[in-house]
């Protein structure tokens, strides 16, 4: 009985409005319904992006969105920079270099953002790209897109910076043309609130006129970017998500971007107050590169954060992250992104809490209590429309 908590840091809730949109009936993608509809929806994804470019929409997860930024940019044999934040920085790098790309991977250690300083001595003038993983999901740690754009520009380099925003974007701030970003890559399922299926490419200039070699036929932003100059795609486009696409970005725009991200800059401190008060560890140790759209918290020794997940599962109908890669079993991830509020992160919190101490792992009292303290404390948003 009741509502299933999906605390896991995508997919996240998809709000009822989103759902009752998503189930209308499926339409001629070829009819001039359609083509309204991918003209309204092209044009209110910019906005999201902040971007006056274009954005290419795939009907795929957020792997294909990637795939789509390297072979559109990229030729074969082309060496890219990339900094390792995390598990899915790793993923990306190594798609990068199944693609035939010669990838210079910049160590991290999975608990620091990416350290722009790090790039003066990388840039040799062979290298074409700099990858990086905005907020990364694996770890809860955020990197610095502006500084590490300040670095190329430092150093006068020419490579396109190419950015994963999947878990930030709609979440977190981010600014694609500001901040000088040549493809932002995205996708539908975390701060767009709406399921899996669809990923983005926002496009730079910079980025269309500097076009690589690599194959390229299903991911070619070309034929798209041709095909939605008349409302259509050159292949069968995702029809009813774009239904919900278009209403996910009006949820964003009534409630004003930046009162989103204020939203979820708060949940976040929220939930580090109540992992704090646990006694416990957030994975991210830079106060400066914490997540506002999900928590990693990191298990004492010999406790096994996946045993806490089964438990909480079991017992509370709640989801809640895995630990990946490396990280399996050491920390489990609390995601508070997309069509949430004050009282859904209550009922996290406390689904936690109690599930902590079922399981047996020592954490002090008060954890769950000093959030919600903080919350009554701090200005919020609004109900929520579901
Ligand atoms: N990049 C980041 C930061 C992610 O969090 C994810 C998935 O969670 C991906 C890439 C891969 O996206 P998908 O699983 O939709 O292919």
């Amino acid at each position: 009985m009741g509502r299933h908590f999906l605390q896991i840091p995508g997919p996240t809730n998809v709000p009822d409005r989103v759902l009752r949109a998503i189930a209308q009936p499926t339409i001629d993608h070829r009819g001039p319904e359609f083509a309204r509809l991918t003209g309204e929806v092209l044009e209110r994804l910019k906005g999201v992006f902040m971007t006056s470019g274009p954005v290419v929409c795939y009907p795929s997860s957020g792997t294909g969105a990637w795939e789509a930024a390297l072979v559109n940019t990229l030729s074969p044999g082309d060496k890219v920079v990339a900094f390792e934040t995390g598990h899915f920085s790793t993923l990306w790098c190594e798609l990068a270099a199944r693609l035939g790309l010669v990838v210079d991977v910049v160590p991290g250690d999975w608990r620091h953002a990416a350290d722009p300083a790090a790039l003066a001595d990388r840039l040799s003038p062979d290298v074409a790209a700099v990858m990086v993983v905005h907020n990364e999901t694996s770890t809860g740690v955020r990197s610095p897109v502006p500084d590490i754009r300040e670095a190329l520009d430092r150093a006068g380099h020419p490579a396109l910076l190419l950015v994963d925003t999947i878990s930030s974007l709609g979440s977190m701030e981010y600014r694609h043309d500001d901040w000088g970003v040549d493809v932002t890559v995205g996708c539908s399922q975390k701060g767009l609130m709406l399921p899996p299926g669809m990923g983005f490419n926002a496009v730079s200039e910079k980025a269309l006129a500097h076009r690589g070699r690599l194959p390229r036929s299903y991911w070619d932003w070309d034929p798209i970017i041709e095909a939605n100059r008349r409302g259509f795609f050159p292949y069968t486009p995702p029809t009813n998500l774009m239904y919900g696409l278009r209403e996910a970005l009006i949820m964003l725009e009534e409630e004003g971007l930046e009162a989103v991200f204020a939203r979820h800059d708060r949940h976040a401190e929220a939930t580090r107050r109540a992992v704090r008060g646990w006694g416990l560890e957030v994975l991210c140790a830079d106060e400066r590169a914490y997540s506002s759209s999900l928590t990693a918290v990191v298990l004492p020794d010999g406790h096994d954060a996946d045993a806490v997940r089964r438990l909480i599962l079991e017992r509370y109908d709640m989801s809640l992250g895995t630990g990946l890669g490396r990280l399996a079993g050491r920390v489990f991830r609390i995601g508070h992104l997309g069509h949430f509020n004050d009282l859904m992160l209550a009922g996290t919190l406390s689904g936690v809490e109690m599930g902590l101490a079922a399981a047996g792992v020592p954490i002090k009292e008060g954890g769950a209590r000093a959030a919600l303290a903080y919350l009554e404390g701090s200005e919020g948003s609004a109900g929520l429309e579901v």
